[in-house]
């Protein structure tokens, strides 16, 4: 390497030995563009894996906040995932924090006053650290690049930033501090003025390894985080074993560590120009072959981190001091001291050292910082993935459980309505013929009772008098009695088997309804609906107002005589006129067919106008005009007409049989008058009174059926309506349940969409990762 260096210089100079070499501003420079800088790797990397850490702290915000918002609408998130996801959040801030730190770290090892200050102010291209007798370095420093426009340090113990402008200062205020050995002092030098520093490299400058036994703290401390070790030996000398040694310590805890050996003070071995001959330029390329192969042993046998073409590369003879000086007279600053022989080959060795540093140290710390950042990246990425992964396959799997219970409501909520179409017409048409059904016997049973009124009254056992006092009452209470023992005679025949009727009509709507019903809802029906008191109908027979108009009369009437023969004869064609009468003037003229329900009004009719209808109908004078005149002629002139026809009779019979006759006829009126008593006449007043009720009980006989079916029919719709509202109730609240699911449903797919967003997301991340390693990480090898 060293050869080929010299013989590329010669022919870029086309100096001889003996020549002067060129200043070194004309020396081609390494570093013309920034941006060529290998450094550029690490910064690239950096501010890449940065990129994609901020993109990554995004998300995992994102991811939080969107399982917060699953957890508000009550979407099923495990708080252990949102846990993780959360301590995800603190891990990024923490890489992110690290990456800001994340540097390139150079630590300079050598025995005291081999050149390591200078070899760093050189490459610093800057006096920075003091060097030089009454500046042995005697603890730790590290320089690295600061934004502020000022330099200054801050120690271990003293955080506060110490001022420092110029190497005197540094090293007046290293001498202030009373410092230990392994302790660490950070020099903070502005950026501006270093190129390495701008591009994240610390330097670690170390107390000689010559002065300590305690190298393993040293190593512990300040080194396990260096990307490359440099060690500064003295060509003068051979390697020292304490020198090796703390490299064999640093192998021992680092599995391959980066290591240069720099031979410093090679120009103290080049010989002045005019001394210089043949021979001791071949005595200097011998000594530093053998420099160069006891490095490489050291590198390749001893600690084995090398083979030996690597550990070629590894290996520089160089002169610190002279880069140094160099430099400084580049930018105008220190004496133009003249150069000895042989500056250009170490100086060009020097800038080779730094290109190989750079790529080493750049590619190193790359590869050490941000492999782990990039693999915890992925590692977030993709636990984050398996957790939205989790959440969209559990949205899913509840969208498609939710689906299936619309599609279930949807089909009950159809069924339930179209059943109550048909259950309602059905009922209907139940209801209706209950209704006549009922009608129907009711008016049956009544048209019995009333053919069995005599009866009922023959039964009224209350003292009869004629006084009229005493007989209004007795009227009363014989309507009372006829009243009662009418309606308890109907609940007696009818109340049982409609009771039944109506019951087993109303447990088949309870049927039928219940199936239409849910769980819960058939629990309501049970406390609402069966009545505790079985449905009774009630049979309104007003009697004191239907038989308000009956005038009995209690007169004595001869049943021979004249008037009760014509009254008898009168009376059947009346009888059958009236009965005619009654048939073409029905008073209540009830539809059973009409709509369910009805109105209580529907029944309603006017009783007194039907009454009064009624009872002039009766009171209408039906008989004939014959019958009139003879019964105005019987009534006005009786006495003379009876005498007329005596004599008549006298006449033609003969008076004997006229004597006999009238002594019979006169025996049986004496017999009639005799047996006129009290009984006779509440016995005429009974029948009197059967004579009347059946007349008008008979015309309200549709109009009590009507009642009595209303009643039923009331009874059973009102039964109905109620059934229909729980069942309408349920509907209802399967309208409300389907709107509900549907939101869910919908809330459901937004948070599946989101979760595939989101865990696309991490597959956009991960990839942008796998970029990162292979641009950076893997094209390395
Ligand atoms: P450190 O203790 O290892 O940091 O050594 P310094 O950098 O302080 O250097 C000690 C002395 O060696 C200083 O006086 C330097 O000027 C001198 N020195 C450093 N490098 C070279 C070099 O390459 N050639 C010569 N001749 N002297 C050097």
């Amino acid at each position: 390497m060293a050869a080929y260096i010299n013989r590329t210089l010669s022919l870029m100079s086309g100096d001889g030995p003996h020549n002067r070499p060129p200043m070194p501003n004309v020396i081609p420079s390494l570093r013309n563009s920034h941006d060529a800088s290998p450094l550029q790797i690490f910064v690239k990397a950096k501010k890449k894996i940065n990129d994609v850490f901020v993109d990554i702290e995004d998300y995992v915000k994102d991811t939080v906040a969107y399982m917060h918002a699953l957890e508000d609408k009550k979407i099923i998130v495990e708080q252990d995932s949102i846990k993780d996801v959360e301590a995800f959040m603190l891990k990024v801030k923490g890489i992110r924090d690290v990456l800001t730190r994340d540097h390139m770290k150079v630590a300079f090892f050598g025995r005291t006053s081999n050149g390591k200050s200078t070899v760093i102010n050189a490459m610093l291209r800057d006096k920075i650290l003091p060097s030089g007798i009454g500046h042995t370095t005697n603890c730790f420093l590290q320089v690295e690049g600061s934004d502020t426009q000022e330099a200054y340090l801050v120690t271990e113990d003293n955080t506060e930033k110490q001022n420092v402008k110029s190497v005197g200062q540094l090293a007046h205020a290293l001498c202030k501090e009373k410092l230990n050995e392994s302790e660490l002092v950070r020099v903070y030098w502005p950026r501006d003025k270093c190129l390495l520093l701008r591009d994240d490299v610390v330097f670690v400058d170390s107390p000689g390894v010559d002065v300590t036994p305690n190298l393993d703290e040293w190593i512990d401390k300040h080194c396990l985080d260096a990307d490359v070790f440099v060690l500064v030996a003295n060509a003068e000398s051979t390697l020292m074993v304490t020198e090796k040694n703390f490299f064999h310590k640093v192998s021992t805890k680092l599995s391959k560590p980066n290591i240069f050996i720099l031979n410093n003070r090679w120009d103290a071995s080049a010989s002045e120009p005019e001394y210089l001959d043949q021979q001791l330029a071949n005595e200097q390329e011998e000594v530093r072959r053998q420099h160069q192969e006891r490095a490489i042993d050291f590198l390749v046998r001893e600690l084995k981190v090398y083979t030996a073409k690597e550990a070629e590369d590894r290996i520089f003879f160089i002169s610190a001091k002279e880069a140094l000086q160099a430099r400084l007279q580049e930018q105008g600053q220190g004496s133009h001291t003249p150069l000895v022989e042989g500056f250009q080959t170490r100086y060009f060795e020097f800038q080779d050292f730094e290109r190989k540093f750079e790529e080493c140290i750049s590619k190193s710390a790359v590869k050490t910082k941000f492999e782990q950042h990039s693999q915890r990246g992925k590692h977030i990425a993709s636990e984050i993935r398996s957790i939205l992964d989790k959440i969209y396959e559990s949205a899913q799997r509840m969208k498609e459980d939710k689906l299936s219970d619309k599609k279930q409501v949807h089909d009950k909520l159809n069924y339930t309505e179209q059943q109550l179409i048909l259950v309602t017409h059905e009922m209907k048409d139940k209801i209706r013929h209950m209704v006549e059904d009922v009608e129907q016997r009711v008016s049956t049973a009544l048209s019995e009772e009333i053919r069995r009124l005599s009866s009922l009254v023959d039964e009224f056992s209350l003292p009869f008098h004629t006084e009229p006092l005493v007989l209004n009452v007795y009227k009363k209470e014989l309507h009372l009695h006829v009243e009662n023992g009418l309606g308890s005679n109907l609940r007696a025949r009818l109340s049982t088997a409609l009771a039944l009727n109506i019951e087993s009509s109303q447990r088949e709507m309870y049927d039928r309804m219940e199936k239409l019903l849910p769980e819960e809802k058939r629990r309501v029906m049970i406390t609402v609906l069966p009545r505790r008191e079985p449905f009774e109908i009630l049979y309104r027979l007003n009697c004191d107002n239907l038989c308000a108009d009956f005038h009995e009369d209690l007169e004595f009437k001869f049943s021979w005589g004249i008037m009760a023969l014509i009254q008898r004869f009168v009376g059947s064609n009346k009888k059958s006129k009236k009965q005619l009468n009654y048939l073409n003037n029905r008073p209540y003229n009830y539809n059973p067919n009409t709509s369910i329900p009805m109105s209580p009004t529907d029944y309603e009719f006017n009783t007194s106008s039907t009454n009064s209808s009624l009872i002039g109908s009766i009171n209408a004078d039906d008989w004939s005009f014959l019958s009139r005149v003879a019964l105005a002629s019987m009534g006005s002139q009786g006495t003379i007409g009876g005498l007329l026809l005596a004599g008549f009779m006298f006449k033609t019979v003969g008076w004997r049989v006229i004597a006999v006759t009238g002594a019979v006829y006169g025996a049986l009126y004496l017999y009639e008058r005799l047996t006129w008593t009290n009984k006779a006449k509440e016995k005429q007043f009974k029948r009197q009174y059967v004579q009347h009720a059946t007349k008008k009980l008979r015309l309200i006989v549709d109009l009590t059926s009507a009642n009595c079916s209303h009643q039923v029919q009331q009874e059973l719709s009102s039964t109905f309506a109620r059934l229909c509202h729980l069942v309408d109730e349920a509907t209802g609240e399967m309208d409300v349940r389907l709107k509900d699911l549907e939101i869910e449903i919908r809330s459901l797919e937004e948070a599946a969409g989101s979760a595939k967003v989101l865990r696309n997301k991490a597959n956009y991340l991960s990839n942008e990762l796998d970029l990162f390693e292979d641009a950076y990480l893997r094209s390395q090898h």
